[in-house]
Protein backbone atom coordinates (compact mmCIF):
# COMPACT_ATOMS: atom_id res chain seq x y z
CA UNK A 1 0.00 0.00 0.00
CA UNK A 2 1.23 3.33 -1.19
CA UNK A 3 0.82 6.66 1.29
CA UNK A 4 -1.67 8.92 -0.70
CA UNK A 5 -2.76 11.61 2.12
CA UNK A 6 -1.36 12.48 5.28
CA UNK A 7 -3.54 10.89 7.68
CA UNK A 8 -1.78 7.24 6.01
CA UNK A 9 1.11 8.61 8.14
CA UNK A 10 -0.93 7.66 10.94
CA UNK A 11 -1.96 4.41 9.41
CA UNK A 12 -0.18 1.20 10.20
CA UNK A 13 -0.74 -0.56 6.90
CA UNK A 14 0.22 2.29 5.00
CA UNK A 15 2.75 3.14 7.10
CA UNK A 16 4.06 0.30 8.71
CA UNK A 17 8.02 1.81 9.07
CA UNK A 18 7.88 6.17 10.08
CA UNK A 19 10.88 8.37 10.26
CA UNK A 20 10.65 10.74 12.65
CA UNK A 21 12.75 14.11 12.21
CA UNK A 22 12.82 16.56 15.32
CA UNK A 23 14.94 20.04 14.79
CA UNK A 24 16.89 21.50 17.06
CA UNK A 25 14.73 24.93 18.15
CA UNK A 26 11.47 22.43 18.71
CA UNK A 27 13.87 20.31 21.18
CA UNK A 28 15.88 23.89 22.65
CA UNK A 29 14.48 26.86 23.73
CA UNK A 30 15.95 29.64 25.49
CA UNK A 31 14.81 28.49 28.70
CA UNK A 32 17.05 24.71 27.92
CA UNK A 33 15.37 21.61 26.90
CA UNK A 34 11.80 21.82 26.13
CA UNK A 35 11.04 18.85 28.11
CA UNK A 36 6.85 19.23 28.28
CA UNK A 37 6.76 19.19 24.56
CA UNK A 38 9.09 16.25 23.96
CA UNK A 39 7.14 14.20 26.71
CA UNK A 40 4.16 15.01 24.65
CA UNK A 41 6.13 14.10 21.54
CA UNK A 42 7.47 10.91 23.07
CA UNK A 43 3.74 9.94 23.95
CA UNK A 44 2.59 10.43 20.28
CA UNK A 45 5.73 7.71 18.98
CA UNK A 46 4.36 5.38 21.94
CA UNK A 47 0.98 5.41 20.43
CA UNK A 48 2.26 4.68 17.26
CA UNK A 49 4.52 1.94 18.37
CA UNK A 50 1.11 0.74 20.33
CA UNK A 51 -0.99 0.37 16.40
CA UNK A 52 1.82 -1.75 15.41
CA UNK A 53 4.50 1.00 13.47
CA UNK A 54 7.90 0.77 13.78
CA UNK A 55 9.29 4.28 14.21
CA UNK A 56 12.74 5.89 14.18
CA UNK A 57 14.06 9.16 15.79
CA UNK A 58 16.73 11.45 14.04
CA UNK A 59 16.91 13.83 16.78
CA UNK A 60 19.14 17.24 15.77
CA UNK A 61 19.54 19.28 18.91
CA UNK A 62 23.06 18.28 20.11
CA UNK A 63 25.35 21.15 18.88
CA UNK A 64 22.22 23.84 20.41
CA UNK A 65 22.27 21.91 23.64
CA UNK A 66 26.03 21.65 24.10
CA UNK A 67 26.30 25.46 23.05
CA UNK A 68 23.88 26.33 25.75
CA UNK A 69 26.14 24.58 28.16
CA UNK A 70 29.65 25.67 27.54
CA UNK A 71 28.50 29.30 26.69
CA UNK A 72 29.35 29.47 23.17
CA UNK A 73 27.92 32.19 21.15
CA UNK A 74 26.13 31.52 17.41
CA UNK A 75 24.57 28.55 18.77
CA UNK A 76 27.71 26.92 18.41
CA UNK A 77 27.37 27.56 14.72
CA UNK A 78 30.15 29.75 14.78
CA UNK A 79 33.14 27.62 13.67
CA UNK A 80 33.69 23.67 13.08
CA UNK A 81 35.50 22.96 16.17
CA UNK A 82 32.75 25.29 18.31
CA UNK A 83 29.82 22.54 16.39
CA UNK A 84 32.15 19.68 17.28
CA UNK A 85 32.84 20.86 20.45
CA UNK A 86 29.20 21.24 21.60
CA UNK A 87 28.20 18.53 19.50
CA UNK A 88 30.15 16.38 22.51
CA UNK A 89 28.31 17.84 25.40
CA UNK A 90 24.93 18.28 23.89
CA UNK A 91 24.65 14.48 22.62
CA UNK A 92 24.86 13.20 25.90
CA UNK A 93 22.50 14.76 27.09
CA UNK A 94 20.22 14.49 24.20
CA UNK A 95 20.77 10.41 24.13
CA UNK A 96 20.07 10.35 27.82
CA UNK A 97 16.93 12.81 27.36
CA UNK A 98 14.94 10.34 24.57
CA UNK A 99 16.57 7.12 26.41
CA UNK A 100 14.58 8.37 29.72
CA UNK A 101 11.35 9.54 28.15
CA UNK A 102 10.96 6.94 25.95
CA UNK A 103 11.93 4.31 28.85
CA UNK A 104 8.87 6.02 30.72
CA UNK A 105 6.13 4.36 27.56
CA UNK A 106 8.73 1.07 28.47
CA UNK A 107 10.15 1.42 25.42
CA UNK A 108 14.24 0.85 24.27
CA UNK A 109 16.18 4.15 22.78
CA UNK A 110 19.08 2.70 20.36
CA UNK A 111 21.70 5.53 19.42
CA UNK A 112 23.20 5.32 16.38
CA UNK A 113 25.50 8.31 15.34
CA UNK A 114 26.77 8.65 11.99
CA UNK A 115 28.63 10.17 9.37
CA UNK A 116 27.38 11.12 5.39
CA UNK A 117 30.10 7.84 4.46
CA UNK A 118 28.18 5.88 6.76
CA UNK A 119 25.38 5.94 4.16
CA UNK A 120 27.09 6.91 0.55
CA UNK A 121 29.43 3.68 1.04
CA UNK A 122 27.26 1.07 -0.17
CA UNK A 123 29.17 -1.53 2.00
CA UNK A 124 28.63 0.89 5.41
CA UNK A 125 25.04 1.48 4.14
CA UNK A 126 24.60 -1.99 4.13
CA UNK A 127 25.81 -2.58 7.55
CA UNK A 128 23.65 0.38 8.48
CA UNK A 129 20.70 -1.27 7.12
CA UNK A 130 21.45 -4.62 9.17
CA UNK A 131 21.82 -2.64 12.63
CA UNK A 132 19.10 -1.00 12.02
CA UNK A 133 16.87 -3.91 11.15
CA UNK A 134 17.94 -5.88 13.72
CA UNK A 135 17.23 -3.26 15.95
CA UNK A 136 13.46 -2.86 15.20
CA UNK A 137 12.93 -6.33 15.29
CA UNK A 138 14.20 -6.20 19.04
CA UNK A 139 11.79 -3.93 19.20
CA UNK A 140 13.95 -0.28 20.34
CA UNK A 141 13.40 2.74 18.75
CA UNK A 142 16.59 4.00 17.20
CA UNK A 143 17.58 7.87 17.90
CA UNK A 144 19.71 8.83 14.84
CA UNK A 145 22.10 11.58 14.80
CA UNK A 146 24.79 12.95 12.82
CA UNK A 147 27.97 12.12 14.74
CA UNK A 148 28.91 15.94 14.25
CA UNK A 149 32.00 15.88 16.86
CA UNK A 150 34.43 13.41 14.37
CA UNK A 151 32.77 14.73 10.75
CA UNK A 152 34.19 17.33 9.43
CA UNK A 153 33.32 19.67 6.56
CA UNK A 154 33.93 17.13 3.67
CA UNK A 155 32.05 13.83 5.51
CA UNK A 156 29.44 15.65 7.10
CA UNK A 157 25.67 16.29 6.06
CA UNK A 158 25.23 19.07 8.24
CA UNK A 159 21.85 18.97 8.28
CA UNK A 160 19.52 15.92 9.44
CA UNK A 161 16.76 16.80 6.91
CA UNK A 162 18.63 15.20 4.21
CA UNK A 163 20.29 12.34 6.79
CA UNK A 164 16.45 11.59 7.42
CA UNK A 165 15.86 10.85 3.93
CA UNK A 166 19.14 8.62 3.75
CA UNK A 167 17.82 7.05 7.08
CA UNK A 168 14.51 6.24 5.65
CA UNK A 169 15.92 5.06 2.84
CA UNK A 170 18.61 2.37 4.51
CA UNK A 171 15.89 1.17 7.01
CA UNK A 172 13.40 0.67 3.81
CA UNK A 173 10.85 2.97 5.66
CA UNK A 174 7.51 3.66 3.90
CA UNK A 175 7.55 7.79 5.39
CA UNK A 176 9.67 10.65 6.76
CA UNK A 177 8.29 13.20 8.87
CA UNK A 178 10.38 16.44 8.98
CA UNK A 179 8.92 18.29 12.29
CA UNK A 180 10.44 21.50 11.95
CA UNK A 181 9.42 25.26 12.81
CA UNK A 182 7.09 25.97 9.60
CA UNK A 183 3.88 24.66 8.82
CA UNK A 184 4.79 22.92 5.11
CA UNK A 185 6.39 24.10 2.04
CA UNK A 186 4.74 27.73 0.73
CA UNK A 187 4.66 29.25 -2.67
CA UNK A 188 6.63 31.72 -1.45
CA UNK A 189 7.88 33.45 1.58
CA UNK A 190 5.62 32.23 4.24
CA UNK A 191 6.27 36.05 5.71
CA UNK A 192 4.77 38.04 2.43
CA UNK A 193 0.96 38.69 2.31
CA UNK A 194 -0.94 35.59 -0.17
CA UNK A 195 1.27 33.57 0.51
CA UNK A 196 -0.23 29.87 0.18
CA UNK A 197 0.85 26.29 1.79
CA UNK A 198 1.13 23.58 -1.04
CA UNK A 199 -0.57 20.48 0.80
CA UNK A 200 0.69 18.08 -1.45
CA UNK A 201 3.67 18.27 -4.27
CA UNK A 202 4.26 15.57 -7.18
CA UNK A 203 8.05 15.41 -7.79
CA UNK A 204 10.00 18.01 -6.93
CA UNK A 205 10.64 20.29 -9.83
CA UNK A 206 12.56 23.38 -10.80
CA UNK A 207 9.38 25.41 -10.15
CA UNK A 208 9.05 23.67 -6.48
CA UNK A 209 12.82 24.74 -5.99
CA UNK A 210 12.03 28.39 -6.52
CA UNK A 211 9.92 28.39 -2.95
CA UNK A 212 12.13 27.63 -1.22
CA UNK A 213 13.59 31.04 1.13
CA UNK A 214 16.67 29.54 1.89
CA UNK A 215 18.26 29.10 5.26
CA UNK A 216 16.96 28.42 8.48
CA UNK A 217 13.88 30.71 10.29
CA UNK A 218 15.23 29.74 13.87
CA UNK A 219 19.03 30.35 13.05
CA UNK A 220 19.29 27.59 15.38
CA UNK A 221 19.23 24.41 13.12
CA UNK A 222 20.78 24.57 10.07
CA UNK A 223 18.23 23.06 7.67
CA UNK A 224 16.33 25.22 6.08
CA UNK A 225 13.49 24.52 3.24
CA UNK A 226 16.39 24.22 0.48
CA UNK A 227 17.76 20.95 2.54
CA UNK A 228 13.89 19.90 3.14
CA UNK A 229 13.69 19.54 -0.83
CA UNK A 230 16.94 17.75 -1.02
CA UNK A 231 15.70 15.02 1.11
CA UNK A 232 12.39 15.63 -0.32
CA UNK A 233 14.31 14.54 -3.53
CA UNK A 234 15.86 11.59 -2.16
CA UNK A 235 12.51 10.28 -0.55
CA UNK A 236 10.39 10.23 -3.85
CA UNK A 237 13.16 8.66 -5.66
CA UNK A 238 13.57 5.68 -3.23
CA UNK A 239 9.28 5.53 -3.05
CA UNK A 240 8.95 7.22 0.03
CA UNK A 241 6.68 9.57 1.13
CA UNK A 242 8.21 13.29 3.06
CA UNK A 243 6.02 15.40 4.97
CA UNK A 244 6.91 18.64 6.61
CA UNK A 245 5.02 19.75 9.16
CA UNK A 246 5.15 21.96 12.05
CA UNK A 247 6.43 21.00 15.53
CA UNK A 248 5.68 24.32 17.56
CA UNK A 249 2.09 22.84 18.48
CA UNK A 250 1.25 20.42 21.46
CA UNK A 251 0.85 16.45 19.63
CA UNK A 252 2.62 17.82 16.06
CA UNK A 253 2.30 14.13 14.48
CA UNK A 254 -1.86 14.20 15.11
CA UNK A 255 -1.71 18.13 14.41
CA UNK A 256 -0.10 16.66 10.50
CA UNK A 257 -1.92 13.49 10.64
CA UNK A 258 -5.36 14.18 11.57
CA UNK A 259 -5.78 17.93 10.73
CA UNK A 260 -3.87 17.74 7.31
CA UNK A 261 -1.75 20.83 8.11
CA UNK A 262 1.85 19.52 6.37
CA UNK A 263 2.90 19.83 3.00
CA UNK A 264 2.88 15.91 1.78
CA UNK A 265 6.02 15.05 -1.14
CA UNK A 266 4.40 11.88 -2.81
CA UNK A 267 7.08 9.52 -3.39
CA UNK A 268 7.08 9.24 -7.49
CA UNK A 269 8.44 6.07 -8.64
CA UNK A 270 10.45 3.12 -6.24
CA UNK A 271 13.67 2.15 -7.84
CA UNK A 272 15.50 -1.43 -7.07
CA UNK A 273 17.30 -0.26 -3.38
CA UNK A 274 20.83 -0.53 -4.81
CA UNK A 275 19.82 2.17 -7.70
CA UNK A 276 17.59 4.23 -4.87
CA UNK A 277 20.81 4.59 -3.25
CA UNK A 278 22.32 5.26 -5.66
CA UNK A 279 20.60 8.09 -6.92
CA UNK A 280 19.91 9.61 -3.80
CA UNK A 281 23.80 9.80 -3.28
CA UNK A 282 25.04 13.45 -2.07
CA UNK A 283 28.86 13.14 -2.81
CA UNK A 284 29.66 12.11 -6.32
CA UNK A 285 33.93 11.58 -7.37
CA UNK A 286 33.93 13.00 -10.77
CA UNK A 287 31.07 14.05 -13.53
CA UNK A 288 31.31 12.60 -17.54
CA UNK A 289 29.83 15.11 -19.62
CA UNK A 290 27.61 13.38 -22.83
CA UNK A 291 26.41 14.68 -25.88
CA UNK A 292 22.48 14.70 -27.08
CA UNK A 293 22.52 11.08 -28.64
CA UNK A 294 24.25 9.64 -25.17
CA UNK A 295 21.40 11.65 -22.97
CA UNK A 296 18.84 9.89 -25.43
CA UNK A 297 20.07 6.32 -24.87
CA UNK A 298 20.42 7.11 -21.19
CA UNK A 299 16.69 8.05 -21.41
CA UNK A 300 15.72 4.63 -23.19
CA UNK A 301 17.22 2.61 -20.31
CA UNK A 302 21.23 2.21 -22.16
CA UNK A 303 24.44 1.96 -20.94
CA UNK A 304 26.57 4.94 -21.24
CA UNK A 305 29.30 3.99 -24.38
CA UNK A 306 32.29 5.62 -24.44
CA UNK A 307 31.53 6.74 -27.89
CA UNK A 308 28.75 9.35 -26.16
CA UNK A 309 31.08 10.92 -23.64
CA UNK A 310 32.50 14.39 -24.42
CA UNK A 311 34.16 15.62 -21.59
CA UNK A 312 35.46 13.54 -17.99
CA UNK A 313 36.31 16.02 -14.77
CA UNK A 314 37.53 14.72 -11.28
CA UNK A 315 39.71 11.71 -10.03
CA UNK A 316 38.03 9.13 -9.53
CA UNK A 317 38.57 5.28 -9.73
CA UNK A 318 36.78 2.44 -10.92
CA UNK A 319 33.83 1.42 -9.34
CA UNK A 320 33.16 5.28 -7.82
CA UNK A 321 29.88 6.99 -8.02
CA UNK A 322 30.29 9.92 -11.09
CA UNK A 323 27.28 12.45 -12.24
CA UNK A 324 26.30 12.00 -15.91
CA UNK A 325 25.53 15.13 -17.26
CA UNK A 326 24.51 16.91 -20.55
CA UNK A 327 26.76 19.65 -22.42
CA UNK A 328 24.33 22.14 -20.71
CA UNK A 329 25.32 20.96 -17.37
CA UNK A 330 21.99 19.16 -16.10
CA UNK A 331 22.27 16.09 -14.27
CA UNK A 332 20.89 13.17 -16.07
CA UNK A 333 21.69 10.12 -14.23
CA UNK A 334 23.84 8.85 -11.33
CA UNK A 335 26.42 5.86 -12.00
CA UNK A 336 29.13 3.31 -11.22
CA UNK A 337 32.27 3.79 -13.32
CA UNK A 338 33.28 1.02 -15.04
CA UNK A 339 36.92 2.89 -15.42
CA UNK A 340 38.73 5.14 -13.81
CA UNK A 341 39.31 9.09 -14.73
CA UNK A 342 42.34 8.69 -16.45
CA UNK A 343 40.69 5.89 -18.34
CA UNK A 344 37.74 7.85 -19.35
CA UNK A 345 39.67 10.19 -20.68
CA UNK A 346 41.51 8.55 -22.98
CA UNK A 347 38.37 6.47 -24.18
CA UNK A 348 36.27 9.43 -24.80
CA UNK A 349 34.73 9.56 -28.14
CA UNK A 350 36.18 6.11 -29.06
CA UNK A 351 34.33 3.34 -30.84
CA UNK A 352 34.92 -0.19 -29.03
CA UNK A 353 36.88 -1.76 -31.82
CA UNK A 354 39.39 1.09 -31.22
CA UNK A 355 39.21 0.74 -27.31
CA UNK A 356 42.02 -2.49 -26.73
CA UNK A 357 44.42 -0.74 -27.61
CA UNK A 358 44.22 2.26 -26.12
CA UNK A 359 43.98 0.64 -23.01
CA UNK A 360 46.04 -2.66 -23.48
CA UNK A 361 43.84 -4.75 -22.46
CA UNK A 362 39.81 -6.01 -23.65
CA UNK A 363 37.50 -3.17 -22.89
CA UNK A 364 34.39 -3.55 -20.50
CA UNK A 365 30.95 -3.19 -22.07
CA UNK A 366 30.23 -0.17 -21.31
CA UNK A 367 31.90 3.43 -19.61
CA UNK A 368 28.82 2.73 -17.15
CA UNK A 369 26.90 -0.14 -16.85
CA UNK A 370 22.95 0.31 -17.11
CA UNK A 371 22.61 -1.93 -14.04
CA UNK A 372 24.88 0.58 -12.18
CA UNK A 373 23.32 3.86 -13.40
CA UNK A 374 19.82 5.47 -12.41
CA UNK A 375 18.46 8.07 -14.32
CA UNK A 376 17.34 11.16 -12.24
N1 LIG B 1 23.26 17.31 13.89
C1 LIG B 1 22.96 18.64 14.35
C2 LIG B 1 22.69 18.66 15.84
O1 LIG B 1 22.43 17.66 16.42
C3 LIG B 1 21.75 19.25 13.68
C4 LIG B 1 21.82 19.39 12.18
C5 LIG B 1 20.64 20.21 11.67
O2 LIG B 1 20.49 21.33 12.12
O3 LIG B 1 19.88 19.71 10.85
O4 LIG B 1 22.72 19.68 16.46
Amino acid sequence: MKIARLSDLADAKACPRLVVKVGSSLLVGKQGVRREWLQGLVTEIAAARARGQDVIVVSSGAIALGAATLKLDKGGRGSLADAQAAAAVGQIALSGLWAELLGAHGLTAAQLLLTLEDLEDRRRYLNATATLTRLMDAGAVPVINENDSVATQEIRFGDNDRLAARVAQAARADAVLLLSDVDGLFDRNPAEAGAQMLHEVRGVTAEIHAMATGGSSSGMGSGGMTSKLQAAEIAERAGIALVIASGLHDAPVARACQQGIGTLFLPRRKDAARKAWLGGRLRLKGVLTVDAGAARALGRGGSLLAAGIVGVEGEFQRGDAVAIQSDAGATLAHGLAEYDAAECARLMGTQSGEQAELLGYAPRSAVVHRDQLVVL
